[in-house]
């Protein structure tokens, strides 16, 4: 059977009162993982201080209301034995664009930048256009693209070098009968997801509709480098219901989902972090920047 994690999903389903327990400091300590050995600058890359806050008590119909979700230590991860970045000659990222961007859709190119300061130091790609036709083995139900199916058409796309391929669309998004819609899906052994941008609210809010997207393709693309959702911090990594769930929610890794692309990519965080405040900067983003720059010093060498 095939392994689908959906990620971010409708509005459906009833609250189940699940009794999440936000974990303590000793527990959120205990995900990153012992830090012995490790240079300084790791060390401090590593550890929360009071620049990450814990995952916020879920209410409503807040993600972890409505789901049951286990987490994943660092340790956990690794023994998941998630693929590793460069394995195979696997070194590139690439984004695939599906069917039409109108002017008025977050830009390819900013997109891509993004993800090459968020997933330093492997390159991203743009590739070219590719369209799903009316008629075909990709489901519809009216304007709306049947997700698992054109799942099914990008993994066999998915290029030998590429160690993970995103799938981006301006079309909606159901992934089956019984679901209104979905934001995206990816699947972690895979290597490919894709997502829309259809829900953004482009028409209303540009800038917010391209945060949005930053978060959402970050997100997915830290699914399909074999990160499950966060349960210990207040991270783009935890699960999202919703919109405004996801407006809530930082735009930067925590301690734990952090060092678990650090376990691939091997960057330097001081480097990785500037970059990111530097596309901040650029794309008029102050508060957001202004986190990242001050992460900046801290995981100075
Ligand atoms: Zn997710
Ligand atoms: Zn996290």
């Amino acid at each position: 059977m095939k392994k689908t994690l959906v990620l971010l999903t409708a509005l459906i389903g009833l609250p189940l009162a699940l009794a999440f327990i936000v974990p303590n400091e000793k527990r959120r300590t205990a995900a990153v993982g012992s830090l012995v050995g490790l240079d300084d600058h790791l060390k401090a890359a590593f550890t929360a201080g009071e620049d990450f806050q814990p995952i916020p008590k879920p209410g409503g119909m807040d993600w972890l209301a409505t789901r049951k979700e286990p987490g994943q230590t660092y340790r956990q991860f690794l023994e998941s034995r998630p693929n590793k970045p460069g394995a195979n000659g696997r070194k590139f990222i690439y984004l695939q664009p599906v069917g039409d961007f109108p002017d008025d859709a977050p830009s390819l190119e900013t997109l891509r930048e993004y993800m090459e300061a968020y997933f330093h130091p492997m390159p991203v790609k743009l590739s070219k256009k590719v369209t799903v036709k009316k008629t075909g083995k990709i489901r519809r139900r009216g304007e709306q693209i049947n997700s698992t199916d054109l799942l099914d058409a990008l993994q066999k796309r998915v290029p030998h070098d590429a160690h993970v391929m995103m799938g981006v669309t301006m079309a909606d998004l159901y992934p089956g009968d019984g679901w209104n819609f979905v934001f995206g899906v990816a699947r972690l052994k895979k290597r490919c997801g894709v997502f829309s941008f259809a829900r953004y609210g482009i028409k209303e809010d540009k800038k917010k509709a391209l945060l949005r997207a930053l978060k959402v393709i970050s997100h997915e693309t830290g699914h399909a480098f074999g990160i499950k959702h966060c349960i210990h911090h207040h991270c783009l990594m935890n699960g999202s219901n919703s919109l405004p769930e996801t407006d809530r929610a930082p735009l930067h890794f925590c301690p734990v989902c952090l060092r678990k692309i650090h376990w691939g990519l091997k960057f330097d965080p001081s480097t990785r972090y500037q970059k990111l405040e530097e596309f901040l900067i650029k794309n008029d983003f102050p508060g957001e920047a202004k986190w990242f720059g001050e992460r900046a010093k801290v995981t100075e060498k």
